[in-house]
């Protein structure tokens, strides 16, 4: 302790003394280091828990070795490998927070969003369907659902079973709200009369959580299960927006990986194509490119951290994950086109992963609420912020 305060008064000393703001500062860093004063000490961004940590591990391996290898065929067949969502099973990772009591995994927020972020780069077909899982179905069912639902659904969405979010329709997009989808009460059970498009993981699915308009309640969310005649419905009015936003910050976390998977595979080829008796990483405008489009790469990161990390803590996070979603698409963009450019002309080809990145990245600005719909939201936010 002496001998740090008798640094910090050598280091003050040496300044100049028309300095006199910078010298309050030092005195009063003087006072609190004299009388042992603790400041607390805020972890980066970037820093995991030990948990976080080997999940993100564990699943980057996961990744390279029972995705990766499917990625190409899946593509060219359009179809989602039985056997890539039955790893994804085994491996617990559909069941991320579901707790150990219900047959789930039992972990944290923040740690499927590391998860889908590891998948993304491998894969985001592959990672959003986990996403939609962990981030939506799972999420709703757990916030909303009573502890009779969560015995019935939650089990069979840890284990085996995958689920969908049926929200849009032919003429409600943007505007979920005006969805024509009704669910009716007849005595004690409902029926819902309606059609839906657009839904991901359909097709795999047997629990599809369907919105509807159930009178007298605006939007409600009906839970079905294929197999079966079981359901509920769920009236959902004033927590339909809260609950659903958490599924932002899976899309924009989908974006960042691809855009940190497309970039991953990039760079290693700059390094070693030659052109002109060099590799074209040391051409000084291509380096200033690739230093651009990695600084956009971080900014996206810590805005998606951030934004998970407020959700987690509890704290409000709407505009920050709407403002995650819609620059990490944008750096997304970015990202795969540049990509592609600086491959020359393979990268254009199907010899290398990068042209699917770039296929793939083009969603991140229309589902889960377009990039004018999120721009719309932060700006609602910020006029408020602003009220007098
Ligand atoms: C691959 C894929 C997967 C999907 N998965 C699902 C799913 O699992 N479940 C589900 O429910 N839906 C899903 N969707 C649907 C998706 O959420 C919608 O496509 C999206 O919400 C946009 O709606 P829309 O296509 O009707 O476009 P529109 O709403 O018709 O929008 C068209 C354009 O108009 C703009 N626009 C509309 N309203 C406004 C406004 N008020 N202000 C400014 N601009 C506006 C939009 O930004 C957009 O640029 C998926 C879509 C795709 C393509």
């Amino acid at each position: 302790m002496a001998a740090s305060l008798r640094m910090l008064r050598q280091v003050c000393g040496s300044l100049s003394r028309s300095h006199a703001a910078v010298r309050r500062l030092c005195s009063r860093a003087a006072a609190e280091a004299h009388h042992d004063v603790i400041r607390p000490v805020f972890p980066p961004l970037q820093s995991f828990s030990e948990e976080e940590s080997m999940m993100r591990d564990a699943v980057k391996k996961f990744a390279q070795e029972r995705i990766a290898p499917f990625v190409s065929k899946m593509d060219e067949d359009s179809v989602m490998d039985a056997d890539v969502i039955s790893a994804l099973f085994e491996q617990g990772l559909m069941g991320i927070e579901i707790g150990a009591e219900y047959g789930g995994t039992g972990s944290s927020f923040f740690s499927s969003i590391l998860v889908i972020e590891e998948l993304a780069k491998v894969d985001p077909s592959v990672s959003v369907l986990c996403d939609i899982q962990n981030t939506l179905i799972n999420t709703l069912l757990m916030n909303l659902g009573t502890e009779e639902q969560k015995q019935l659904y939650l089990p069979r969405l840890a284990s085996d079973t995958v689920g969908s979010f049926c929200l849009s329709e032919s003429e409600s997009g943007s505007d979920a709200f005006s969805l024509k989808t009704k669910a009716e009460k007849h005595k004690d059970y409902y029926i819902i009369n309606g059609s839906k498009m657009w839904i991901s993981n359909a097709e795999h699915a047997g629990v599809f959580l369907v919105m509807a308009n159930a009178e007298p309640a605006a939007v409600s969310m009906c839970g079905v299960i294929s197999d079966t005649e079981l359901g509920f419905v769920h009236t959902m009015n004033d927590n339909y927006t809260d609950n659903c936003n958490s599924n932002y910050i899976g899309v924009y976390i989908n974006m960042l990986g691809l855009a940190q998977g497309c970039f991953d595979h990039t760079v290693p080829y700059t390094r070693q194509r030659m052109q002109f008796g060099k590799r074209i990483f040391d051409f000084q405008g291509m380096q200033h490119q690739i230093a651009h489009v990695a600084t956009q790469l971080e900014a996206a990161r810590l805005l998606t951290y951030n934004a998970a990390r407020l959700k987690e803590a509890g704290r409000s996070f709407i505009k920050e994950a709407c403002m995650a979603k819609y620059f990490s698409a944008e750096v997304a963009t970015l990202t795969t086109s540049k990509c592609i450019e600086w491959m020359g002309g393979v990268g254009f080809t199907k010899d290398y992963p990068i042209e699917k990145y770039y296929r793939d990245c083009k969603i991140g600005t229309i589902y889960e609420g377009t990039t004018n719909i999120q721009l719309s939201t932060m700006a609602k936010m910020i006029d408020q912020e602003y009220d007098g």
